[in-house]
């Protein structure tokens, strides 16, 4: 063979190659179109898919539906049932919902999951939701508790105005029925305490300075005397609780979530006094803390006089320290509620002449607080409850940077019960999220006692905050039930013309606290590209009678795709 007959082969044989081979590539191209096809065909086929509810979606652009589908953690359509029963496979997951109200997973925005920080038996002696026994009444039960109970066990109680308005109710008065025993009475509203000795000794605090923001009542040698306010009770129930180590915790948080999730609750905005971050991560740690998503908002404590920032140090943002648990935003409790006279107001009180409230902070440290925060880029929670506080907050805000700055930041006011009208357009400019506590708008006799008749008409806004584009969000701070808060939400016995319609409050409840928590692009509505936090209630919120809503419960409760609680009432018969 000639050198140019085995050239011309080559090039016939390596044309034939190159032939064969752009074949083979041209089928495998084909083969492997097919297959993205087919995987793009499977991303398309729902894992879940709820069909035949009345879906409240919580997205104003398209509020009703009747079916979802769900793929992976992800909402991927929402739609009628034939539209959303025809994206279905043979491996999807049917839900029949039977016609059942569907919600985002409520929200709750402002929660206290933490254990007690006095462990030990706690006395019931008046039964009602706000407790407000005498003195004599609870001297009894305390010193028949003391008899069983023993040596040295905390003795614990919930309280209201009548006791932390009697001045014989000092740590004397307790020692007398209870001397052995370690006694806290706590007023309900979570401020004002009185402590009998043993207490205060244990707690250190007989002879202790005042930390900043809280007070110590002493005698006529500076010795406590029982009495203890505002952030005396937060540091010292902080110490007790961390003290009570990290399986307490975990334990708590875990029972807290999944009582929770047994009534639609997929997440929990956890103002976290009773803990600390390693306690925290020692519980986490333990992979048994709640299921729900958890959101941590440090409480820290304060220690001597101008001593503010001793505890919860992380360094940026935000710190997940598991998928579904993150620690973000900080709160500070700037002043005390109606209860016990403490929440800061413009007028005086109307049973106690010339008093109007006290700050727990003097400006200068209000401003030092929001500069860290705005420093630090972090979500101020701002427990104000007066106007006077809230007329505070606004001006140290603007004393520190301008209200663009703020509105980044979507400062929360907790409680805010006596925002006033006055002050909306303020708010409203900073970006300031309110958030407000149902359980908090059911105390008219107590409300209209401390602030008059007259007052108790402007205050308690929600209404008004809804109309006027000021940002809602609903939290517990009381009885956890969804049912219970959309009840009083939408009856609001303190100021009935400030009620929500249910919508609005389911609204408020979801898509508004997961905007608190600047979720709102990740969950609270029910729509596609949302995560899957759904539930299914046992009734309709909608549509119930008010006295029926208590009762509501969650039937299946769904965080993240993953289906977390379910009753079997909703299960198909060949799946039981
Ligand atoms: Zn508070
Ligand atoms: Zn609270």
């Amino acid at each position: 063979m000639t050198r140019h007959a085995i050239a011309a082969l080559a090039r016939t044989s390596r044309s034939r190659a190159l032939v064969a081979l752009r074949a083979i590539v041209a089928l495998l191209t084909i083969a492997g179109n097919s297959l993205a096809a087919q995987d793009r065909a499977n991303a398309m086929v729902p894992t879940v898919v709820l069909l035949g509810g009345k879906v409240f979606t919580a997205d104003p652009a398209r509020p009703w539906s009747e079916a979802i589908a769900v793929r992976g953690d992800r909402i991927v359509a929402v739609g009628s049932t034939a539209d959303i029963a025809r994206l279905a496979g043979p491996d999807t997951r049917r839900i029949a919902l039977g016609g059942r109200t569907v919600v985002p997973g409520f929200d709750d925005a402002h929660a206290h999951a933490g254990p007690a920080g006095a462990a030990g038996r706690h006395i019931s002696v008046d039964p009602s939701p706000t407790p407000d026994p005498a003195l004599d009444l609870l001297l009894d039960s305390l010193a028949a508790a003391a008899r069983r109970a023993p040596t040295g066990a905390w003795l614990t109680s919930s309280v209201g105005g009548r006791i932390l308005d009697d001045p014989r109710a000092t740590r004397s008065v307790l020692d007398s029925v209870a001397p052995d025993h370690r006694v806290w009475l706590a007023g309900w509203s979570g401020h004002g305490a009185i402590l009998n000795s043993a207490a205060l000794r244990a707690a250190g605090l007989l002879d202790a300075p005042d930390p900043a923001g809280g007070w110590i009542s002493r005698d006529a040698n500076g010795v406590a005397s029982g009495r203890i306010d505002e952030y005396v009770i937060y540091t010292t129930e902080n110490r007790l609780a961390v003290a009570r180590g990290d399986s307490v915790l975990a334990r708590s948080l875990r029972a807290y979530g999944e009582w929770g999730l047994r009534h639609g609750i997929t997440s929990v905005q956890d103002m976290a006094g009773q803990y600390d971050l390693a306690t925290l991560r020692a519980a986490v740690a333990r992979g048994e803390t709640m299921r729900a998503r958890h959101r941590v908002i440090r409480i820290p404590n304060t220690t001597h006089p101008g001593g503010w920032r001793a505890s919860w140090r992380v360094s940026g943002r935000d710190t997940v320290l598991a998928p579904n648990v993150h620690v973000s935003g900080v709160k500070w409790i700037l002043d005390g509620t109606p209860v016990e006279r403490l929440a800061l107001m413009r007028r005086p009180y109307a049973d106690r002449p010339g008093w109007h409230g006290r700050a727990n902070f003097p400006f200068d440290t209000l401003r030092a607080i929001l500069r860290d925060a705005l420093a630090r880029g972090e979500q101020p929670h701002l427990h104000a409850v007066g106007d006077s506080t809230i007329a505070l907050v606004i001006a140290a805000m603007r004393a520190e940077a301008p209200d663009a700055a703020w509105r980044s930041l979507r400062p929360r006011l907790e409680h805010a019960d006596a925002l006033g009208r006055d002050q909306l357009a303020d708010v409203k400019s900073l970006g300031i999220v309110v958030v407000q506590n149902p359980a908090h708008l059911a105390i008219p006799a107590v409300m209209s006692a401390r602030w008059g008749a007259d007052q108790l008409r402007a205050v308690d806004l929600l209404k008004t905050l809804v109309d006027s584009g000021v940002p809602l969000a609903i939290g517990s701070d009381g009885p956890r039930e969804p049912g219970v808060n959309i009840m009083l939400a939408t009856l609001h016995p303190n100021v009935p013309s400030e009620a929500l319609t249910r919508e609005q409050a389911v609204a408020a409840y979801t898509r508004g606290s997961a905007y608190a928590a600047f979720a709102e692009r990740q969950r609270g509505t029910i729509a596609p590209g949302m995560l899957a936090d759904i539930a299914v209630l046992s009734q309709d919120v909608f549509g119930v009678a008010p006295d029926a809503l208590p009762a509501t419960r969650s039937v299946l409760t769904m965080v993240g795709g993953k289906v977390v609680h379910e009753e079997a009432e909703l299960v198909p018969p060949h799946r039981r």
